[in-house]
C-alpha cells in the first residue's frame, strides 16, 4: 500500500491543465491549415488533383475541413506553397459551411447557442453512436476518459442508454445498415437534445464518400448542432469543441 501511495506522490497530477493553460502538440500534428491566398492557381490545381477527398476548392482557394482527412498530401506540393498545417487543434464549428475555410474559423463559443449552454453547461450526458466507423474515432473518444483528459471533471460523460442522454455523438459514415439504429437511438433521447457529428466520416462520408453503402452526411438525416472535423479528431479537438460549445 505504501508503495502505491509513494508511486502516486512521485507521479503527481497527470491531468492536463487545458483549457486553463494552452497545450503545445507535437510538430507532426496537422491541425488548422494555413492557406496562401496568393498561391499560383496552377499549384492549387495540382493540390486539388492530388487530394483523395476532393476537399480543395480551387477557385475559392479554400479547404473543406469536413472532407479533409489531414493526410498532408497537399502540403507536400511546392514545399507547402498553397497549404501548410499548423498545430492548432481547435477546429470545430457550429455551421457546416464554416468548415470550408481559407484558414480561419469563427469563434465557436460565440456561435454556440445560449440555450444549449443554459441547459447543458453544468452537465452533459452523451450517447456515442458508431455508425460504421473504423474504430479510430471511437478510440480517440474513449481516450477522453483517461486521467490525462479526465472529461468527467467538466460534467461531461458518455452514457450507455440514450434515455439517460442529452444528445448523441455520432462517428462513422452512417452505413445503410446502421441508419435505422441511429435514428432509433436519436428518437430515444428525450428533448431537448443535441446532435454532434464527429470525424469527417459523419460530416461528409470521409474516405468512404461516394459509396452506395453509406449515407455519408449526418446533417442530411438529423439536425446537427456541432461539427468536429478530423480523421479521427484529436481528443483535444473534441474536448475544445465540447467546452467551447456548451460551457464557454
Ligand atoms: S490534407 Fe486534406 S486537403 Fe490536403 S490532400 Fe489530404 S485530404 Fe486533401
Ligand atoms: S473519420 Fe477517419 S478515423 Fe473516423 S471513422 Fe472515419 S475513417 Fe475512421
Amino acid at each position: 500500500m505504501l508503495k502505491v501511495i509513494r508511486n502516486r506522490l512521485e507521479q503527481g497530477c497527470r491531468t492536463t491543465a487545458y483549457p486553463k493553460k494552452p497545450v503545445q502538440l507535437y510538430s507532426r500534428f496537422r491541425g488548422l491549415p494555413t492557406i496562401n491566398q496568393d498561391c499560383d492557381p496552377a499549384i492549387v490545381r495540382q493540390c486539388a488533383e492530388l487530394c483523395p477527398q476532393e476537399a480543395i476548392l480551387v477557385e475559392e482557394k479554400k479547404i473543406d475541413l469536413g472532407r479533409c482527412t489531414f493526410c498532408g498530401e497537399c502540403a507536400q506540393v511546392g514545399d507547402g506553397a498553397f497549404v501548410q498545417f499548423s498545430s492548432s487543434f481547435e477546429l470545430a464549428a457550429a455551421n457546416r459551411q464554416d468548415l470550408i475555410t481559407d484558414g480561419s474559423l469563427p469563434d465557436l463559443a460565440a456561435h454556440s447557442s445560449a440555450h444549449f449552454k443554459k441547459l447543458f453547461g453544468r452537465s452533459l450526458q452523451l450517447r456515442q453512436v458508431s455508425a460504421g466507423g473504423c474504430n479510430a474515432c471511437e478510440a480517440d473518444i474513449n481516450v477522453l476518459n483517461t486521467p490525462f483528459f479526465d472529461l468527467s471533471r467538466f460534467g461531461i460523460d458518455f452514457v450507455a442508454s440514450p434515455r439517460h442522454a442529452d444528445g448523441i455523438h455520432v462517428t462513422g459514415p452512417i452505413t445503410r445498415n446502421m441508419k435505422t439504429a441511429l435514428l432509433a437511438t436519436y428518437a430515444a433521447v428525450p428533448s431537448p437534445k443535441v446532435v454532434i457529428a464527429s470525424g469527417c466520416c459523419a460530416i461528409s462520408g470521409g474516405p468512404f464518400y461516394g459509396s452506395k453503402e453509406i449515407i455519408g452526411d449526418l446533417a442530411s438525416i438529423l439536425p446537427v448542432d456541432l461539427f468536429i472535423p478530423g480523421c479521427p479528431p484529436h481528443p483535444l479537438t473534441t474536448l475544445h469543441a465540447l467546452l467551447a460549445f456548451f460551457k464557454a
